[in-house]
């Protein structure tokens, strides 16, 4: 079906009709990934290398559990930054349990802006303000504003 690709056909069979189907979304992509350490550079070739992974391990039994499990614990716990591999039921028997780590990234250097006191006298009439525009000496040209 348009707009159908084979990992949702697989989200909803395995889902909706509790057949087993496997899937292969970005979260379970990551999951399989890294329990697999598949680091094959082509996206073609890791795709299809994961798909392989995804039949192999679809259960027969219990497909809704493992559907739903699996792409909850690819957002929740097998995020893409800092994984909760302590908090992780395949810590046991994943490749890669423990060592993708982040590297800690130097901390950002804070911008600190300028904070400028100005005091202005605002000439008026009754129908006009006398304003200034911006420009880059002065925080306002003069300008007439009617009301
Ligand atoms: S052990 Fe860690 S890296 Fe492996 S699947 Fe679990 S969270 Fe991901």
């Amino acid at each position: 079906m348009p707009g159908i690709g084979e990992s949702t056909a697989g989200a909803i069979m395995s889902i909706a009709y509790q057949k087993s189907y496997p899937i292969l979304d970005a979260n379970v992509k990551r999951v399989l990934s890294r329990y697999s350490s598949i680091n094959e550079q082509s996206t073609s070739k890791r795709d299809k290398q994961l798909w392989e992974i995804s039949r192999e391990v679809t259960p027969m039994t219990g497909i809704f559990e493992y559907t739903q499990g699996i792409m909850d614990l690819g957002s929740m716990v097998c995020k893409p930054k800092d994984p909760s591999c302590n908090f992780c039921p395949l810590n046991q028997i994943c490749s890669s349990a423990f060592k993708t780590k982040e590297p800690l990234k130097a901390a950002k250097v804070l911008k600190i802006k300028p904070v400028k006191d100005i005091n202005f006298t605002l000439a008026y009439t009754k129908n006009d303000f006398l304003l200034f525009k911006r420009n880059e000496k002065t925080f306002w040209d003069h300008r007439v504003v009617t009301f």
